[in-house]
């Protein structure tokens, strides 16, 4: 499953990695959301592919984004 966050956007309210702390966690640095290593693209904070076992926890999340900038879809 594919999973984008537009952390640029983000306004590090802490309902995706409360919801769905196995897929997204907050980055030390600039406190905006990121996933986590195990699932990133080539080591990019902001794009992955989550295992399909987290899809609904995934989907949670980007549910309750208030900015919504949280895509998760099938590839
Ligand atoms: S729910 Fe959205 S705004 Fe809140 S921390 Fe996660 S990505 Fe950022």
């Amino acid at each position: 499953m594919y999973v984008k966050i537009e952390r640029g956007s983000c306004v590090s309210c802490g309902a995706c990695w409360n919801t769905c702390p196995e897929v997204f966690g907050q980055n030390p640095c600039d406190e905006y959301s990121e996933l986590v290593e195990a699932f990133r693209f080539c080591g990019s904070r902001a794009e992955g592919e989550v295992p399909e076992e987290l899809a609904v926890c995934a989907r949670e999340a980007a549910g309750l984004c208030p900015v919504e900038i949280i895509t998760v879809r099938e590839e």
